[in-house]
């Protein structure tokens, strides 16, 4: 099992296990498509190894994690409209908590995706995460850390994912996605070192499209060009969702844009990095805080149900000052 990148995630989970030292429950929190459940499942396989050398990848436990057949590592199945887990799912998890493991010595159980879990659902694992039986690995995933009530969280160890480099994350692209070299450059230009966002990214045409469109805008911006801005917002006026995510990415290109005066070449966020470049050079600091400001608030604007035309047309006109 290759893991491109989160080095210190994984070298902290192997000395842990080398040690004896495995915590009774872990969060693994950051940005979707950063590997959150790969390293999850290393975590559970490193947890049920057999060999002295965990995970070792080889031993017959550590295969049957990787092909997800593994009796004692149990993903916690979800459930309802916010994707969460239902207070039956967690009652039946807690009970089976108290049987020993089938196969080794522990019991690994994963809940992916935390951060639609109630705190109904939360307070009914409370207790299995305070007490938990000698065996049992509880292992969470969620975008935020918080996505944890602090009762919860003050029992968890907190593991950040992080990024990978672009170096990295072009090799995990022509490597483990057999992506072609020019492809693999192009989703690293616009994803940054977001493994899952690039391989998302190269299949979704519309994506591919967005990020134009954001590039464009960012240099719309740099250029005071009101026209072109508002041409580029309006062909968003009919996609409330759309045009919160360019809202998010135009958001992180101002980012960028700022940072890149502070530092050469800095660990990137937005999807393009010379329209962003471009700006920088016509970005005093009070601009940045009125483009950022006006930006805040009108996704503010689209979550309130504002319409989407009057929020878009509003934001092109502080936009181009
Ligand atoms: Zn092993």
């Amino acid at each position: 099992m290759k893991i491109y990148g989160n080095d210190a995630i994984l070298s902290l989970i192997r000395t842990m296990a080398a040690q004896d030292r495995i915590p009774h429950a872990a969060l693994i929190f950051g940005e979707k498509g950063m590997g959150r459940r790969t390293i999850a499942r290393y975590f559970a396989m490193a947890a049920l190894c057999k060999s002295g050398n965990a995970p070792c990848g080889t031993c017959k436990s550590c295969r049957k994690v990787m092909q997800d057949i593994h009796p004692d590592v149990i993903w916690a199945e979800h459930s309802g409209k916010k994707n969460g887990f239902s207070v039956e799912t967690v009652r039946t998890i807690c009970k089976d908590a108290i049987v020993a493991p089938n196969d080794g010595e522990r019991k690994v159980y994963l809940f992916a995706d935390c951060d639609g879990m109630d705190s109904r659902a939360q307070n009914t694992l409370l207790k299995l995460t305070e007490e938990p039986p000698p065996h049992v690995l509880l292992l969470f995933t969620a975008e935020h850390r918080n996505a944890l009530l602090p009762t919860m969280l003050s029992r968890v160890v907190p593991l950040a994912v992080r990024p990978c480099s672009p170096e990295e994350c072009r090799m995990a692209l022509t490597e483990a996605h057999e992506c072609s070299p020019a492809d693999a450059e192009r989703a690293v230009q616009a994803c940054g070192g977001n493994i899952g966002n690039a391989v998302e990214w190269l299949e979704d045409t519309d994506k591919q499209e967005l990020t134009r469109q954001v590039a464009a805008l960012t240099e719309a911006v740099a250029k005071r060009s009101s026209y072109e801005v508002l041409r580029i917002l309006a062909g968003f006026e009919k996609d409330r969702q759309t045009a919160a995510v360019l809202l998010r990415l135009l958001d992180r290109q101002l980012r960028d844009a700022l940072v890149m005066q502070y530092r050469p070449d800095p660990p990137r966020m937005g999807c393009d990095q010379r329209s962003a470049q471009l700006l920088s050079g016509q970005l005093s600091l009070s601009r940045f805080r009125k483009l950022h400001t006006a930006v805040q608030e009108a996704a503010d604007a689209l979550q309130a149900s504002v319409s989407v035309k009057l929020t878009l047309a509003a934001l092109g006109g502080a936009l181009s000052v």
